[in-house]
Formats: structure tokens, sequence, C-alpha cells
């Protein structure tokens, strides 16, 4: 009875008080706040989810075609032009998906592999090293995170964006391939220079950590882990080496073009078959993609429509 009794008040109380809080908390709105992106983690962490329903997404399996065709619609709903490029390297059919929404003379590159490794070569048991690697963090975290860029970036922009979603990077040291296949055809077939190169790689990880890749032009990081630790995420971008890494940003730098890869490679799951969804957080996403985000929007100023 005192529970019912307390309960009731205290519903009076709430009563009470929610007039008064709606119009004091709205208060804020009346000042015009100037709209800006906002990066949403979950609608990020979904796209992984989906992108692990289609299995595996080595290049020729039917979850490689299934994820293409994924991202392309995707871009398109997003408003983005999108081209496939098709081409043959060492044998393989290789397709990268290009998209833009400015004719881009000069522009910014972001850019991640979509495709998933044929072997979890990696797993601690023998008897599954011949699966496919499911990449919910090596291949599935980065599109995920340039899909939701895709939607929240501003339409037009002095400096354009281009995305790139890159195949066949992932095939290494298997016979019959190399690594980086989708971004060494891009860069043969490159007509216009990017002026900087981000590529995001396994930056989903639940427990995530940052280190400068070594061959990445570092200036550029310095600054985007300056601003990632400015934004409230210093325990995640620590500003010290650790690794050197072959990745979609090698044949950028090989050309002589400024390019950056953002990737945790401290990943226990890498190249095995529990690189799963419980591997990956929302939270993660976030940090990486709203710095990403706010970087751009650094580079870059929205063109008033
Ligand atoms: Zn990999």
């Amino acid at each position: 009875m005192i529970m019912f009794s307390l309960n009731s008040l205290a519903k009076f109380i709430v009563i009470l008080l929610i007039p008064f809080c709606v119009s004091s908390c709205r208060s804020g709105d009346l000042v015009p706040a100037r709209i800006r992106p906002d990066f949403n983690e979950n609608r990020a962490y979904q796209d992984i989810k989906i992108q692990l329903s289609f299995g595996s997404r080595a290049v020729e399996t039917p979850g490689h075609e299934q994820e293409v065709r994924w991202i392309i619609t995707n871009l398109k709903e997003s408003g983005w032009e999108v081209e496939l490029q098709m081409g043959e390297m060492m044998g393989n059919p290789v397709q990268n998906v290009i998209a833009y929404r400015q004719q881009d003379g000069d522009h910014i590159l972001l850019g991640a592999h979509y495709d998933t490794r044929l072997y979890a070569d990696q797993d601690p048991d023998p008897e599954l090293r011949k699966e496919p690697v499911p990449g919910a963090n090596d291949g599935a975290s980065g599109v995920a995170v340039l899909l939701e860029l895709a939607r929240v970036l501003p339409k037009e922009m002095d400096i354009p964006v281009r995305l790139v979603f890159f195949d066949a990077e992932d095939n290494g040291d298997i016979p019959g391939w190399d690594w980086i296949l989708g971004s060494r055809m891009y860069v043969e077939k490159m007509e216009t220079h990017p002026r900087i190169v981000l590529i995001l790689d396994m930056i989903g990880d639940a427990d995530l950590n940052l280190y400068y890749e070594k061959t990445s032009q570092r200036e550029i990081q310095e600054e985007i882990w300056t601003l990632g630790r400015e934004l409230g995420y210093e325990e995640y971008f620590i500003p010290s080496p650790k690794y050197a890494v072959i990745d979609d940003h090698t044949p950028f730098l090989n050309q002589g073009i400024p390019a950056v890869n953002i990737i945790d490679f401290d990943y226990p799951y890498w190249h095995t078959t529990s690189d799963t969804l419980d591997k990956v957080s929302p939270e993660s996403l976030e940090v990486v993609g709203e710095t990403v985000l706010q970087w751009l929007m650094g580079q870059t100023e929205a063109v008033e429509e």
C-alpha cells in the first residue's frame, strides 16, 4: 500500500513537471543552430549485420555479388552517382565501386575494401583454416562507416568527396592472388589524382586501439589523431607508431599521393573464423566515423544550397 501511494505521488509530481521541462528544455532550440551532420553508429552497426548475412564476400562467391549490388543500391538511395569499375588482375575478376556526387577533379578519396578473405588461415584450429573469414571487422566495418558517411555528408562540398569500395584486397599469400588488387587496378586506371586518400580498415574492433600506421603520411595522420583526441576519443587514438602494413593506401603512396590508413591491427581474430559480429561495436564505429566526418568538414566547406 505504501508503495502504491508513493507511486501515485511520484506520478503526480512527474505530471506537474512535464510541462515545465518541455518548455524550458526546448528553449535552446529557439536559437538557430547550424545544422551539423551527425554520424549514426547504430545504422552503421546494422550495415555490418546485413553484410554478414551475405556469408563470404570473397571474389566470385554469391555473397560477393550480393554485397556489390547492396552497396550500389545503398549509395544510390543516399543520392550518389555510382560507377562499377570492372577489370582483371592476375586473371581474377575485380570490381571496384566508385561513388561521387559532384564532378570531381580535385577531390578527397575515402576508401575501404569490401571483399573478405577466401580462407581463415590464421585460425588457431587447423580444421577451420579452409573456411572463409566472416569479416565483421575485416571488410564489413570499413564499408559500414563509408555507407553511413554517404548518408550524412552534405550534398555539396567545395572539395568533393569520392568514395571507393575496393575489391580483392584480402587474398594475399594465396596461390594465384596478391594483396590489394582492387586498389592497384584503381590507381592504374586513375585519371584524376585525389589530393588526399583516407583508407578505413578493421576499425570496428570492440577493443579499439588506433596507432599510427608507419607508412602513412604522418602530417595528416597527426591531424586526424589530434582531432579524434579533441573529440574525447583519446583512449582510442594513440599517437605513436606501431605497425607498417600493405593496404589500399599503398598504391596511392607509390604514386606520391598523400594517403593515410586508419587501421586497428591489434585484432586477435584477424583472418580467423572468429571475426564475427560480437567482436565489433557501434561505439568503435562512432569513434572513427565521427572523427572522419569532422575531419572532412574541416577540410572542405559545405556549399550553401
Ligand atoms: Zn584482411
